[in-house]
């Protein structure tokens, strides 16, 4: 007899199927597609320490395209550079990162089902709602909807990238209502271009004028359109009609609202997921005890930086510099679990170096 019926194989699905097969339960993943990983509707740049938290499983280096060591950010005329001392981030073949997760699963003995939607007729009485933005799961359990989402477009150009490590990242309430734009390099020659808007935005017209604006007038050798959850699911777990029915990744909300960054979260969710798939309550706990902190810094961050929607926000820039924030995110910036860099001693203690090399006139300027 299956243990627990998991919904749709992304990150999140997977490292569902890897924490329930660790826990000694038998495991099953229905995946709509009929290959892991595609169509692929995501940028794929993840922090190496998330990364890194995922290697027991999957080795990332297969798939890794492109190194990122810095990002520009652009509002407007102003623009400041974040070199991280801490942290780098990698860009990876999301597809390629996805069937690596399956792989590991099939190996440890979880089967998998491709090319099937799973909308009812589940196989087990523990299910892991794995299955995106738009969860199936969710909706036929009755889970409270996602309030907020960004709609995206993306594609791959060829184009010259000047720094193929730094990333370009680029914030107006006017351009980019609700969310941003961004110019993620692959390698010298080419990169991905892509913007949010939340909904009800359109992203269309603001994605042309975004490209026009970049002097971008190739074709995309690929293009997506998809949406990113910007806020949590209220609830993210149930037993009803004598099933335990858990969410986790994007049909959660475990997603940065702040950049939409969602595998890291997604896996790590996932996989306790998977591991308390027939505890429900205590699924709740784990992944709350361990991620909700960050996710909410997140959003809060997410709403600071949508303060004047509507209308350029290049003073939110002159007050960071002001504060000298571009020095203190490249001292302790974290890309994921940003509560441990606000803890008062370490701000303390790196805006003291910050301000001693400043005054010494040394790499601070
Ligand atoms: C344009 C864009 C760029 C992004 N860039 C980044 C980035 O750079 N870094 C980052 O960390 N995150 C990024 N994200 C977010 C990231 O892609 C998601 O957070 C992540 O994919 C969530 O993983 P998941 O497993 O929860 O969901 P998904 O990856 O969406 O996987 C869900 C799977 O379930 C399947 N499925 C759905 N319904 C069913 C069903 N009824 N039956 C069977 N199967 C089903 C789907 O086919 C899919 O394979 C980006 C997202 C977008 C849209």
């Amino acid at each position: 007899m299956l243990d627990v019926h998991i919904v749709g194989g992304g990150p999140a699905g997977c490292f569902a199927g890897i924490g329930a097969l660790e826990a000694g339960f038998s495991a099953l993943i229905s995946e709509e597609h009929r290959k892991i990983g595609e169509p692929e509707a995501c940028s794929g740049l993840i922090s190496r320490s998330g990364l890194e938290s995922l290697r027991p499983y999957v080795d990332y280096k297969k798939v890794a395209l492109n190194t990122i060591t810095s990002a520009k950010i652009i509002c407007g005329k102003q623009e400041f550079v974040i070199t991280p001392k801490n942290e780098v981030a990698v860009l990876v073949s999301r597809s390629g990162l996805d069937q690596l997760a399956a792989q590991s699963f099939v190996e440890q003995g979880g089967r998998l089902e491709l090319g099937r939607k799973v909308t009812r007729s589940f196989k087990a009485k523990n299910i892991v709602g794995a299955d995106g933005p738009a969860s199936s799961v969710a909706q036929h359990f009755g889970f409270p909807k996602i309030p907020s989402f960004v709609a995206c477009m993306q594609g791959n150009f060829r184009l010259d990238c000047e720094n193929p490590s730094q990333t370009e990242i680029y914030l107006s309430g006017r351009d980019f209502p609700g969310f941003f734009g961004w110019k993620i390099p692959i390698n010298e020659e080419s990169a991905k271009i892509g913007i949010g808007v939340s909904l009800p935005h359109h992203p269309y017209g603001y994605y042309r004028r975004f490209l026009s604006s970049l002097g971008v007038k190739s074709k995309p050798r690929q293009q997506l359109s998809a949406v990113i959850p910007t806020a949590m699911r209220k609830r993210t777990a149930m037993r009803k009609g004598g099933y335990c029915v858990v969410l986790a990744g994007d049909a959660a909300g475990q997603v940065k609202a702040t950049t939409g960054g969602g595998v890291f979260f997604g896996a790590r969710c996932g996989f306790l997921a998977g591991k308390y798939c027939n505890q429900p309550e205590k699924y709740v706990e784990e992944w709350k005890s361990s991620y909700w902190l960050d996710l909410s810094l997140h959003s809060l961050f997410r709403s600071i930086l949508n303060i004047g929607m509507g209308e350029p926000n290049p003073w939110l820039l002159s007050f960071s510099k002001a504060l000298l924030f571009e020095d203190l995110i490249s001292e302790i910036g974290r890309m994921d679990r940003i509560s441990t860099m606000l803890s008062p001693p370490s701000i303390i203690s790196s805006y003291s170096r910050i301000v001693a090399r400043r005054i010494a006139g040394g790499q601070g300027e």
